[in-house]
Order: C-alpha cells, then sequence, then structure tokens
C-alpha cells in the first residue's frame, strides 16, 4: 500500500487527536477537507485560531467568555447570592439550557483524581473560597458529576465549605449513574437541581 502524502498524514494525524474521532473518522474528515473549496478551508481554520486566541477564562467564575466577565457573570439580573459549581464550562452551557436555575457559577476545570494526580491544588477551589469572602454568597450547589471522581469532589468541597457557615447542596442526580451533566436533558436536570439536597 502506497504510503500517505506527507501533508495529508500531518492532517489526518492532527484530526486524529481530537476527542471521539477514531482513525476512520479521521480519515474521511481529512478527505474531505483537501475536497473544499479553499475559502472554506481558510474559513475553519481562522473560526479555529480565532476561538483559540479570543476565548479565555472569566475573572470571577472561569467560564468561557471572549470578555473581561462571562455572560452570566455580568448579567445584573442573577440572582448573586448562589453560586453553582460545576465541573467544566460545558456543563454552565447544559445548566443554562434547562432554564431551571438563575444562580452565579464557579468552574473548577476538573474534579480530584488522585490516580492522575490531580489533587484539590490543580482546581479553582482557592478562588471559590476567594469569591466567598468577597461576594453576598448563601447558598453553594455542588453539581459535579455522579461519576466517583464528580462524588469524592462534591463530598471533599462540602467538608471544606462545612465551617465558612454557608448553606451546602448537591443537586439530587437523577441523572443515570456516573453520567454527565454536559449529556442530561433539559427536564432531567432541571428536576436534579430543584430536589438538591443539603449536604
Ligand atoms: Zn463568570
Amino acid at each position: 500500500m502506497a504510503r500517505m502524502i506527507r501533508p495529508l498524514a500531518n492532517l489526518y494525524e492532527q484530526l486524529r487527536r481530537l476527542p471521539g474521532v477514531g482513525s476512520k473518522t479521521a480519515m474521511r474528515l481529512a478527505y474531505h477537507i483537501i475536497d473544499m473549496p479553499e475559502g472554506e478551508v481558510r474559513q475553519l481554520a481562522s473560526a479555529l485560531m480565532g476561538a483559540k486566541d479570543s476565548i479565555h477564562y472569566c475573572t470571577r467564575c472561569f467560564n468561557l467568555t471572549d470578555g473581561d466577565l462571562c455572560s452570566v457573570c455580568a448579567d445584573s439580573a442573577r440572582d448573586r447570592h448562589t453560586i453553582c459549581v460545576v465541573e467544566q464550562p460545558q456543563d454552565i452551557a447544559a445548566m443554562e439550557r434547562s432554564h431551571g436555575y438563575n444562580g452565579l457559577y464557579h468552574v473548577l476545570h476538573g474534579v480530584l483524581s488522585p490516580l492522575d494526580g490531580i489533587g484539590p491544588d490543580k482546581l479553582r477551589i482557592r478562588e471559590l473560597f476567594l469569591r466567598l469572602q468577597q461576594e453576598d454568597i448563601s447558598e453553594i450547589i455542588i453539581a459535579t458529576n455522579s461519576d466517583v471522581e464528580g462524588e469524592a469532589t462534591a463530598t471533599y468541597l462540602a467538608q471544606l465549605l462545612k465551617p465558612v457557615g454557608i448553606t451546602v447542596s448537591r443537586i439530587a442526580h437523577g441523572l443515570p449513574m456516573g453520567g454527565d451533566l454536559e449529556y442530561a436533558d433539559e427536564v432531567t436536570l432541571s428536576k436534579a437541581l430543584e430536589n438538591r439536597r443539603a449536604m
């Protein structure tokens, strides 16, 4: 079998690194991109770079934004006394789609995972406590996923937050066990929030 020409192999290898893209899909995408009109390929390349260059973390909650504050933190109509703690920015997108929550968020950017060397210092926990000093927060809702790491992180946070003296609750994962928040449908997520329990 003839070897793939180098630029094509390079494109294939980059695509192959994306999550959920197996070797067959990467190959199909690589050939598809080569077949695309040049203008469209340029648009794709510039969208990739544009997103990477302009998107960074909200200085308050670590959600994604292209400004200083994210759209949630900048919205004066939000309830500023509640913070919902999530693992990733995409969890905020899922919560927002459910229309069941009107408070603020805080993104940990991961979960505790001792086997992978991810301890509390690798998460945005210190920043959360800083917010508790600076903002008038009365409740923290922990909405990490319901898998082992998500539960361990929730328990860890709840213990850490106990001395602070604010209400700490955990969303009722009516989600399938081990289910990711990101993939939960809107009704399930709304209910999970509604039926949160104190920790
Ligand atoms: Zn924010």
